[in-house]
């Protein structure tokens, strides 16, 4: 009964969280004002709250297949993710943007697989993976001859570094992160191992989540 575990998750949450911290949740009530903006896949695994352990109101998180980001075009066509980013950046001022990617993404493998778990109708997912198209043709220089796993995984890494730079086509953003207002992230979380993968610009490479790294990155 997929419903029943929803309904009954949100009357235990309601008497086990909301009465308990009412306060905290009148105080959200009247504003949000998150630091930190994400953009994570839709998949069902990667909720970005649970795996930051982050109570309401502290990131701002727009889902969408494969979390890529566009560039910037405008058209009059409905950008969905590129209105969340100008919400957050231009009237949330979030100080943070982290581009969140996962192992064993369905939107990725489709652009190097037939993937079965996509059915037949999949007009508006093949023109929105379009976006990872760059990152691709990289991952294919890059491991060509590598086994189909070890590509997923570099092309989630690749797709996500694409999604970094088409960031800075928007000039609210651009400008935000020369005038060090704003910072860019790009995080790969890989379900088989439980690590969170960071990108690190100055050595063009992701490394593992640690307390070293953590510390690193809040001084950098
Ligand atoms: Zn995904």
């Amino acid at each position: 009964m997929p419903i029943k575990r929803l309904t009954s998750g949100f009357l235990d949450f309601k008497e086990k969280s909301y009465e308990a911290k009412k306060d905290f949740f009148l105080k959200l009530a009247e504003r949000q004002q998150p630091r930190i903006m994400m953009v994570a896949c839709s998949d069902s695994r990667v909720d970005p709250a649970i795996l930051t352990n982050t109570e309401p109101g502290e990131v701002f998180v727009v889902r969408n297949v494969a979390n890529l980001v566009p560039p910037c075009h405008q058209d009059d066509a409905q950008h969905g993710t590129s209105a969340a980013l100008e919400f957050a950046v231009t009237a949330l001022e979030v100080e943070h943007i982290i581009v969140f990617g996962h192992r064993g993404c369905g939107g990725i493998k489709s652009l190097l697989t037939a993937d079965p778990n996509l059915g037949a109708q999949n007009a508006f997912i093949h023109n929105w993976m379009n976006i990872a198209d760059e990152a691709k043709r990289r991952t294919l220089i890059i491991a060509r001859s590598q086994p189909l796993e070890v590509q997923l995984k570099i092309l989630e890494q690749e797709a996500i570094k694409t999604s970094l730079a088409n960031l800075l086509s928007f000039p609210w953003i651009r400008e935000r992160v020369d005038s060090n207002n704003l910072r860019l992230h790009g995080w790969h979380y890989d379900l088989y191992d439980g690590n969170m993968y960071v990108y690190v610009p100055e050595n063009d490479r992701y490394e593992p989540l640690t307390l070293e790294l953590a510390s690193r990155l809040q001084d950098s």
